[in-house]
Formats: C-alpha cells, structure tokens, sequence
C-alpha cells in the first residue's frame, strides 16, 4: 500500500510486511528499487519534477525521516513507523543472508565497501557477498560489466542522492541483479 505525501508515494507497510514483498519480486524476476523518503528529499522534488517522477517510479519508497511519519499522521495516513535507509538495508541483507540470495556493494571511497562487506560477513556469516566497487570509476561499462560478472541478485549503490537513484534507473536493463537500493552514505556507517 502506497501514501501520497506531498506528490511522492510512499509505502505505508512496516519491515515485516515490506521485506517479504520485496523478495518476492526476486522470486518473480520482477527488478525493483527502492528508494528513501526524507523531508529533504521531498524538498528537492518539490523544485524537481524529474526527481519527483523519478521517485515515484521506484517500486518501492520507504519512510525515511520522522518528518515523512508526522506529515501522514497530519493528513489521517496510515504510515506509523520509520524505516531508515540503512535499517532496510540492514533488513535485506539478513533476508538475503537466510535465503541464498548474493549482494554487491557499489559505491563510497576506495576501501570503503570492502569494509563494509566484512562487517556484515561477520553480523550475517551465511552472507554471500559477490563483490564490492568503489564509487568513483569513471568508466561506467567497467562498472556494469563488473557488477554483471559477479551476478549479485541485490545491488546496493552509496553515491548519495539522487545520483545513486539516477544511476540506478538509468542502469538497471542492463545490469543482472533484481533488487536494487540506493543507501547513501551507509557504506561508510557500516565501515566505521
Ligand atoms: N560517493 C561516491 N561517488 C560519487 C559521489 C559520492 O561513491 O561520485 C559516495 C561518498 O563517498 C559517500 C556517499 O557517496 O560514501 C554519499 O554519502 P552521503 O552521506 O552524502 O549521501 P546521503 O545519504 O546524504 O544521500
């Protein structure tokens, strides 16, 4: 189920309901992003009909921000708790972990989503992590053909926003995995 805040969907599930929705569209191929609504991203869209569109042409947007929980409690919404960025992703990872499916990390400094990577191999042992790229290889094809090699069913981007979700959909038929989810500057958190 999906709430319109200030022209910008947002899905109104909790992590219990969201995740298996999520991964059931790995099941049926189906490719999927989902992105974070914050105030300061529905600021920016507000200026930016294309990132609005942009937005609200994720198949899926989270409730990221008590701003985004307050603005649905004002109009009777049903949106009653946050989920972050790196919960959700935190949330996938663990799914993923359980269920076989591999991740790539792309994106942050070099070193970075290596890092990462070993932080959440040691929370999420059974974690397949099919491999990591810096955020600043300027060739693209490299990039793409890197992440396909690997063949991760999951692709987290850390480029910050909206580039991320930008390179995102500009990308996604041409790349292997099925889920996709810009992160900001989780990488980093996750790093240390
Ligand atoms: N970044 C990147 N490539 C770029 C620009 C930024 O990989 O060309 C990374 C940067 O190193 C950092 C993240 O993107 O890890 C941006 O994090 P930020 O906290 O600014 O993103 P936000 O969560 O605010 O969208």
């Amino acid at each position: 189920m999906k709430e319109t805040i200030l022209g910008v969907q947002v899905n109104t599930e909790n992590y219990d309901e969201l995740i298996p929705k999520v991964f059931r569209n790995i099941e049926d191929k189906k490719k999927s992003l989902v992105v974070a609504i914050n105030p300061e991203k529905l600021m920016k869209a507000k200026e930016d009909p294309g990132l609005k569109a942009l937005l609200n042409r994720a198949e899926f947007q989270i409730p990221d921000g008590i701003g985004v929980i307050i603005a649905s409690k004002l109009k009777k919404g049903s949106i009653s708790s946050r989920i972050t960025g790196i919960d959700m992703m935190d949330r996938i990872v663990r799914e993923a972990a359980r269920t076989g499916r591999a991740v790539f990390l792309y994106g942050a400094k070099p070193g970075v989503a290596d890092k990462a990577a070993q932080q959440l191999k040691q929370t999420y042992p059974d974690l397949i992590v099919a491999g990591t790229q810096d955020g600043y290889e300027s060739d693209t094809s490299k990039v793409l053909e890197t992440i396909n090699k690997a063949k991760p069913d999951i692709l987290f981007v850390a480029m910050g926003s909206p580039k991320q979700e930008q390179w995102i959909e500009q990308h996604r038929d041409n790349l292997y995995p099925t889920l996709y989810q810009g992160v900001g500057g989780s990488f980093d958190v996750l790093a240390g």
